[in-house]
């Protein structure tokens, strides 16, 4: 039956408006960014969701090819070319990566790319949908990493707990046998009795620094911290090694804050001992320790006239067990610096140090303002 014209008309209408309907719903979505690409990958259609999560206009972006979209390295790899591709033999393909912005900035990408055909199964295009889910990725990507620091740091603690047991004996049987055997060694056999007990002592020193670098922070108390105090507290502890080599510490005024006491005794100590110790041979210590507000943190600054620290170590100090210098030239083990880092990122701070070798050393952190 043939359809009168005026239903045809009204048909026509009805099938153009749904159209219509169809293009302002998804141009006017913001949360995902839907578009068209042509069989060769350009891009024909843009919405509001992909104005905003892209940051290109529809005028910047239509005639574009959709890569632009994609890292160099995942360009290098053919990666847009390839998912194409994959949308074709298997109708459709979906992945999660970084994507890069109009502005050079990345975000985490869901993306699914569907595969167009019209009446005779040809290829005319793609859609992609693009979800942005940067958030939830960096809160899972925290959430591992917060997992595998807390798995390194359980390693740490039991490796260091059980290799004392068995360090231990060895130390005693070389006490034995300098006590007891030691008349009946040569002086070869005395002299490789004497490096084995030194070592030992090493080693323990190391074990017992490696233990406590996996205790910070375990069970913590918040008491409100008077830093003057803590510091003179400090000073009093190095007593010796500020006598000895007539150190002078010079202390603004510094602030009261919510802190563990123990671990800002270690913090200070630590950075104050090195001022100390890595002093030059012709001149006295001279040691300033200030603390100023900046922005919602204090940033604390320990400056010294020693040795210094050329830049291009200037980072690697802070891992654990990095030296710059043998035990013959300062005594120590290396893990200081690497207490410090650890104390300070427990309240959320930094550290970093500035300074230019031969003149001195400014050591910074910052801790939390209440
Ligand atoms: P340690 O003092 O046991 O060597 P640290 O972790 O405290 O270990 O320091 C690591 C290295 O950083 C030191 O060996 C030294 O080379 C350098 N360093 C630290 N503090 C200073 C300083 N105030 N001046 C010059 N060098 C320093």
């Amino acid at each position: 039956m043939k359809m009168p014209l005026q239903a045809k008309h009204l048909q026509e209408i009805i099938h153009r408006s749904n159209e219509e309907y169809y293009k302002k719903m998804v141009e006017e979505i913001t949360d995902y960014a839907i578009f068209l690409l042509d069989p060769a990958g350009i891009i024909r259609t843009w919405n509001k969701g992909a104005e905003r999560i892209k940051g290109y206009t529809s005028e910047e972006i239509i005639g574009q090819h959709f890569r632009i979209f994609y890292t160099p390295a995942d360009r290098k790899k053919g990666l847009p070319e390839k998912l194409l591709q994959q949308a074709v033999t298997f109708g459709k393909t979906n992945m999660e990566g970084w994507r890069v912005r109009k502005d050079g900035t990345t975000f985490w990408a869901n993306i699914v790319i569907t595969a167009l055909h019209d009446n005779t199964g040809n290829n005319i295009g793609f859609t992609k949908i693009t979800k942005d889910l940067t958030d939830r990725k960096l809160m899972e990507d925290v959430r591992q990493l917060a997992q595998k620091n807390k798995e390194l740091e359980q390693l740490v603690y039991i490796t260091s707990h059980d290799l004392q047991e068995p360090l231990s004996s060895i130390t005693g049987f070389a006490n034995i046998l300098e006590q007891y055997y030691k008349g009946q060694l040569d002086e070869d056999g005395r002299k490789y009795l004497h490096y084995l007990t030194q070592s030992c002592a090493h080693m323990s020193n190391l074990i017992k620094a490696l233990l406590d670098y996996s205790l910070i922070g375990r069970e913590r108390k918040l008491e409100r911290v008077d830093c003057n105090q803590l510091v003179s507290e400090v000073t009093g502890n190095l007593y010796h090694a500020i006598h000895e080599n007539s150190a002078k510490i010079i202390v603004g005024e510094l602030p009261k804050l919510d802190a563990n006491f123990i671990e800002l005794e270690l913090l200070f100590q630590n950075l104050i001992g090195n001022a100390i110790k890595f002093r030059k041979k012709d001149i006295s210590p001279e040691i300033t320790i200030k603390a100023s507000k900046r922005n919602d943190v204090w940033e604390f600054s320990i400056h010294d006239n020693g040795i210094g620290i050329d830049e291009k170590f200037q980072e690697k100090i802070f891992n654990i067990f990095q030296r710059l210098h043998n035990k013959s030239e300062f005594e120590g083990t290396g893990i200081g610096l690497a207490h410090c880092k650890k104390i300070v990122s427990l309240y959320g701070g930094n550290i970093w140090v500035e300074s230019t070798p031969g003149e001195g050393s400014t050591f910074h952190f910052t801790l939390p303002c209440d």
